[in-house]
């Protein structure tokens, strides 16, 4: 494959960086000096030496050699460097050649940078401190092809080397890199001070990482089980927040511990430090050993956070506690097979806080929503293989995407059940073992795979990687006790042509017999299963473990509904899953009358916390499509309030000490449902707490895990009020969480002046860009808003850029999510027409698959307009006219 990829010429590759970085300036312009020096090994004999630069000053350059006859170093300087803009590349040419013979050459390189403000790259985030003073702090965001802002590097995964860093800091700031400090003394310089860190073991480029700041830490130490080595864990943060990072600091103990055994490989580093960087484009990443993370990914405050943010800390340490292994120590070739770091990195961070918490049921939780997110992206024309060619890696921030992670995961979860965990766990330490600081492919984790368990891999696993979308399983039955059974390809559009349905996939299915359930794989197009149990309901996808959808018949249908109580969990998210994912793409008979009647009978079932949000996720596309008629939005809120407002009431206001996690999350989402949708009992409670907020203004008077729910539905029915009130809360606030309620509280709001109103704030610098971002995303989602978002982003369009333009990993989320959830074709040519012209570079994918959706949004409205009307008379929840 690597004919197709643009990569750096391989005349010379890297083996040690020693980088220094002085004068950092703390206002603007906010640069830097730096010099690097590399050493290399020439491979061919060249002139010229390429490496990546991007929005650098290169001042000179000079190369050093040593040829065993001379009796010293010879350093010949560059006189013609010439920079490729648009590749983010810099070209060096020398007057000598430069031999493969020669043993010792060094590369020297000084340049100037900038800790620029757009989240990649060496970058800088404002944040207020206690003492109410603007300040900085800076970090690094490498993944994927940013280090080259830093510093001229050969910035690719395969280029591994190691490093010696050192920086110049104020000498009031706390310097961190993956590595522990070696020395520090002071600078020439007043008030600045010199730190240099250990050489860090051979890693990939975007692995490196530093931060500067007024740091405190809270640390705890473990004993490393086989060698007793102490390792420190720190989770550092801005002064006054350490505390709240003593739950994340006991989770990444008890994970890497974990982890430690599940790889039998003791954590490979020195120390491990967590920092919270006050703005990420991403929630965290895994740079080894300084990893970075959303504040609201590691701290919590255990008196006023939110606790339902517990279990998402919890899985965002885990997940980049798992790269630590899993993609730092053995890493990706290339950028195409990003879906094997961040597909695995996924479902061992599930699989830690299954270990840790087997309360939470999290793989109901995942099945509900990462699968189901997985569906609806990889139903689209526009999707992608899991393993994708990636020519360029200015172009890998389009797939840090649902498949990559998600379907990567569900795939991964299918074949860990398949050969059973232990086997499957055994193969990936023996890969990691292979592979250690090196890189590597899929295939040679297949090897391991199957020498493991003595199972095939390959032949298995190879269409579900290779080719785009999954399939839809069709059942009918031809007898009494035989079913047939056929896969094709899923599409949201509708029936594939026939060349879009050409891949047959390794389909496992449990087929229920009279002995027992059977396990069978799918693996033509068509098969007659004998046998088959007539008696039993039953779901081919049991567990909800296999990447498909089934179509059953409508008899085995109605049985489903019948039995729902008594289902398990992820089949009753199974069930959700097939029908409104059906229902969308129109395929067969499939209407979004199932999707409600399947809501509508899982009422006999315990309210729990994965079905409810999956079905709350599933009522609110219904209102989000089908909305625009007045009557149908107000039969869809009554029954909405019927399916969570005796839920709402049996749980009611208080939080009781006894209430575990999914109690507490369970509560806030029936009680936002229910709320949302006009439950009047728990409207009356929910502004009861509000007047009450607003009075004291005091936060503690609402439970920290209700605050969502009193906030949204108080925007809901206070309008004007309580966007002030919030607008303030917000400018107030120190605490991130409460931040990121805020903004999905606002984005509630009904009325275009508001909707406008709150987005000029935003972009005018009253949220910070990742906030303005996800502002912008949620309003989006929110029929009475969207609107007037488009409008807004026309109007506002050179601002944006300008404010969120600098990343693509920004703008191609927020590109992607603004924009698809029209549901009109006129829409569809208003958005295609306004980015006619303009430069989409970084957004590309994003675009053309918001584009299809609205396509897709419009046809299914067209179609189940008046089926939606019909199923709401029937049942009565609309007046016959
Ligand atoms: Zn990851």
């Amino acid at each position: 494959m690597s004919g197709m990829r643009d990569l750096l010429p391989d005349d010379v590759k890297p083996e040690h960086y020693s980088l220094t970085l002085s004068d950092l300036r703390i206002e603007a312009p906010w640069t830097y000096s730096g010099h690097v020096e590399i050493v290399l090994q020439v491979r061919r004999a060249t002139h010229t030496i390429i490496l990546n630069s991007h929005e650098l000053k290169i001042h000179r350059a000079q190369v050093t050699v040593q040829n065993s006859s001379d009796p010293g170093p010879l350093v010949h300087s560059s006189s013609d460097i010439s920079l490729d803009v648009e590749h983010q590349r810099c070209s060096i040419r020398f007057g000598v050649e430069l031999q493969p013979s020669v043993r010792n050459v060094t590369l020297a390189i000084w340049f100037e940078g900038c800790a620029n403000e757009y989240m990649a790259g060496f970058y800088r985030s404002q944040y207020t401190a206690p003492s109410g003073v603007a300040t900085h702090m800076f970090s690094t965001q490498f993944e994927p092809s940013e280090a080259r802002r830093a510093f001229p590097c050969f910035d690719e995964p395969a280029s591994k080397a190691t490093f010696d860093l050192q920086l110049e800091v104020p000498s009031n700031m706390t310097a961190l890199s993956n590595m522990p400090v070696k020395t520090s003394r002071p600078s020439d310089i007043d008030e600045r001070t010199i730190v240099t860190f250990e050489r860090s073991p051979r890693m990939s480029t975007y692995l490196l990482s530093w931060a500067v700041g007024l740091f405190e830490f809270v640390e705890q130490s473990l004993t490393r089980k086989r060698s007793l080595e102490p390792l420190p864990i720190r989770v550092y943060t801005t002064q006054g927040l350490s505390q709240h990072g003593r739950r994340g600091l006991q989770v990444a103990c008890d994970v890497v511990e974990y982890f430690s055994e599940m790889f039998d490989i003791e954590y490979p580093l020195p120390k491990l430090d967590l920092i919270a960087v006050h703005e990420m484009s991403d929630d965290a990443m895994e740079n080894w050993g300084l990893v970075t993370f959303r504040p609201t990914a590691l701290l919590y405050n255990e008196t006023t956070s939110d606790p339902s943010y517990v279990s998402y800390i919890t899985y965002i340490i885990a997940h980049e506690l798992a790269h630590q292994w899993f993609g730092n120590i053995t890493t990706m070739e290339w950028w195409d097979e990003l879906w094997l770091n961040e597909g695995f990195a996924t479902w061992a961070g599930w699989s830690a806080c299954d270990h840790l918490h087997p309360d939470w049921k999290v793989w109901a939780t995942f099945a509900a929503d990462d699968m189901r997110t997985a569906f609806d992206l990889d139903g689209l024309r526009s999707s992608h293989p899991i393993r994708v060619p990636i020519p360029d890696g200015r172009e890998v921030d389009s797939i840090f995407d649902s498949i990559s992670y998600l379907k990567s995961a569900s795939v991964i979860r299918m074949l860990a059940a398949r050969l059973g965990l232990p086997a499957f766990l055994k193969g990936v330490s023996e890969y990691l073992k292979t592979n250690a600081y090196g890189n590597a492919t899929a295939v040679a984790l297949w090897e391991a795979l199957e020498k493991a368990s003595g199972q095939k891999v390959v032949s298995v696993m190879t269409s579900w990687i290779e080719d785009v979308g999954f399939p839809v399983v069709t059942v009918s039955r031809t007898t009494d006790n035989q079913i047939h059974v056929r896969q094709e390809r899923f599409l949201l559009a509708g029936e594939p042509k026939p060349d879009e349905s050409t891949t047959l996939w390794n389909v496992p299915m449990q087929v229920p017999t009279r002995e027992g359930i059977r396990q069978v794989d799918l693996t033509d197009r068509d098969t007659v299963i004998e046998d088959v149990n007539s008696d039993s309901s039953y779901r081919l996808n049991a567990g909800q473990i296999g990447f498909y959808l089934t179509q059953v018949p409508a008899e085995e249908f109605e049985r489903l509904c019948d039995n729902i109580s008594t289902s398990s969990i992820e089949d009753q998210i199974g069930l959700l899953t097939d029908v409104a994912t059906l229902a969308m793409s129109g395929r067969g008979s499939n209407t979004t009358a199932e999707v409600l009647s399947v809501i509508s009978s899982s009422m006999t079932a315990k309210p729990s916390y994965p079905v409810l949000d999956i079905t709350w996720f599933c009522l609110d596309r219904v209102q989000s499509i089908f909305s625009d008629d007045e009557d149908i939005s107000d039969a869809l809120d009554d029954f909405t309030q019927d399916i969570f407002g005796q839920a709402a009431l049996d749980l009611g206001w208080t939080v009781q000490a006894t209430d575990d996690h999914v109690t507490i999350k369970l509560r806030a989402l029936v009680l936002s449902a229910a709320g949302l949708a006009g439950h009047e009992e728990t409207v009356e409670e929910a502004l009861k707490l509000w007047d009450e907020f607003r009075k004291t203004k005091d936060t503690s008077v609402i439970h920290p895990s209700l605050r969502g729910s009193v906030f949204s539905i108080a925007m809901l029915y206070r309008e004007l009020e309580a966007f002030d009130s919030l607008r303030e809360a917000y400018t107030n606030s120190n605490a991130p969480d409460t931040r990121e309620i805020i903004v999905e509280a606002m984005s509630v709001v009904q009325t275009p002046e508001l909707t406008h109103k709150c987005l000029t704030w935003a972009l005018q610098g009253g949220m910070t860009s990742s906030d303005t971002s996800d502002l912008m995303t949620e309003l989006a989602k929110n029929p009475a808003a969207r609107e007037t978002v488009w409008v807004f982003m026309r109007e506002h369009w050179t601002s944006i850029l300008e404010r969120l333009g600098g990343s693509s990993a920004v703008m191609e989320p927020l590109i992607r999510s603004t924009l698809q959830t029209f549901t009109t074709r006129e829409r569809r040519e208003e958005v295609e027409a306004f980015f006619t012209g303009k430069d989409t570079t970084g957004y590309t994918r994003g675009l053309a698959i918001a584009l299809e959706r609205i396509g897709i949004n419009a046809a299914y409205r067209e179609r189940d307009g008046e089926v939606v009307r019909d199923w709401l008379e029937e049942n009565d929840y609309l007046d016959d006219e």
